[in-house]
């Protein structure tokens, strides 16, 4: 990688686009499972799981992953810029694992995941502002019942607010650059589960000492629904501190997790 110049326009554009190819790509395999598995083959397990009746509303699939698509360009962006800061010598990304031993991946990427919740958390209640929702966050509301489709669905203005975070976070964190991806592999995967319209997790899980603080798809099930809550991204500590969690989400998820 180190022997092409990233400042030459050309060899940014062809970044760009591989970094493009990569996002929608895992975007599409990891949202192309989740389709599969619950609305292809739908096992009978996991239809008592469904928050909303299952249906295949193609034309908002079709707009989702066209808003999707778009949204990949600009993390595409965003990462083909990492990479050029990372060359020209102005983030803390690092190659050799040893240089801050293997404890510092886990704790590395907790770090950058809870900065990462924290930046979201309120950039979301920022984007609820009647003006400002109407403006770059209403595109992402378009899907009442979501789907798995919907985890990048979001206007361009969204995407690029979006887009800027880990950008920021490698200025100063310490990351291996193989954490970065995983953090990115983890977004996407959490994504397509807190939009999938099934609960994936066990039962119980809400009041687990560790469950309780991850969100699933009928905590974000109930911001779509109910719109004044459950803001976050990956954990529900900023919902639960800041008393914007859903009063339905214990009740629906023994509703969802009743079965088994
Ligand atoms: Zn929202
Ligand atoms: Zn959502």
């Amino acid at each position: 990688m180190h022997q092409f110049d990233f400042t030459d326009p050309l060899n940014f554009l062809v970044l760009t686009g591989l970094m493009f190819l990569t996002v929608v790509f895992r975007y599409s395999l990891v949202a192309g499972i989740f389709y599969l598995v619950f609305y292809v083959i739908d096992p009978v397990d996991f239809r008592s799981r469904k928050i909303f009746p299952a249906q295949k509303n193609t034309a908002q699939f079709r707009s989702e992953i066209f808003w999707s698509t778009f949204t990949s360009l600009l993390f595409a962006l965003a990462g083909a810029g990492m990479v050029l800061m990372w060359q020209k010598g102005y983030t803390a990304i690092y190659e050799n694992i040893e240089d801050y031993g293997w404890w510092w991946i886990p704790v590395s990427f907790l770090i950058a995941a809870l900065i990462h919740e924290t930046y979201y958390y309120w950039l979301h209640r920022w984007m609820h502002r009647p003006k400002i929702y109407r403006l770059i966050h209403k595109v992402h509301h378009d899907s009442h019942i979501t789907s798995p489709w919907t985890s990048f669905s979001f206007h361009p203005g969204e995407g690029v607010l979006q887009s800027l975070v880990i950008p920021v976070i490698i200025l100063f964190l310490p990351m291996h650059y193989w954490t970065i991806v995983a953090l990115l592999t983890f977004m996407t995967i959490t994504s397509a589960i807190n939009h999938s319209n099934v609960e994936i997790y066990p039962k119980g899980f809400h009041k687990h000492w560790l469950g309780r603080w991850m969100i699933g798809a009928t905590h974000h099930s109930l911001h779509h629904t109910q719109y004044r809550f459950n803001y976050g991204l990956y954990f529900t500590f900023w919902d639960k501190w800041m008393k914007t969690e859903s009063d339905k989400y214990k009740s629906n998820f023994e509703k969802f997790t009743a079965l088994k």
